[in-house]
């Protein structure tokens, strides 16, 4: 937990969030300014700054955040259509919340390549 950190709030329920998903590691949440009909976060309950961050031992938990992604798409009914999973790293990236999570969108057509 890192008392600054608004993902860690979130998982210490002092900030409220729809909650879509929860397990021991992670949590699943609407993001606040949707991007798209679908849009979810999915981060682990460890505070890990950025995909720039993540440490050997955090590999088990990297890889059941992807497996997970791909269970809530098909529980949100997205996965036939397609979704995106974003993960923004660091500035050019754009990351805003530096604790990691995973956008997952979905529900209409996304152009590529991204701004
Ligand atoms: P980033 O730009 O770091 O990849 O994404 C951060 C995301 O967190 C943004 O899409 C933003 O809308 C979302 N967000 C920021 N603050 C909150 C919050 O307090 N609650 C929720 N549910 N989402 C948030
Ligand atoms: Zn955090």
């Amino acid at each position: 937990m890192n008392p600054n950190c608004i993902f860690c709030k979130i998982v210490a329920r002092e900030i409220p969030a729809k909650i879509v998903y929860e397990d021991e590691d992670l949590l699943c949440f609407q993001d606040i300014n949707p991007q798209a009909p679908v849009h979810v976060l999915l981060i682990p309950k460890k505070h890990i700054p950025s995909m720039a961050e993540i440490q050997e031992n955090d590999i088990h938990l990297i890889g059941k955040l992807f497996f997970t992604a791909s269970k809530i798409a098909k529980k949100l009914g997205i996965e036939e259509d397609g979704f995106r999973l974003v993960v923004n790293t660091n500035r050019d990236a754009q990351q805003t919340v530096f604790h990691l999570h995973i956008h997952i969108l979905g529900g209409r057509p996304m152009s590529w390549p991204p701004g």
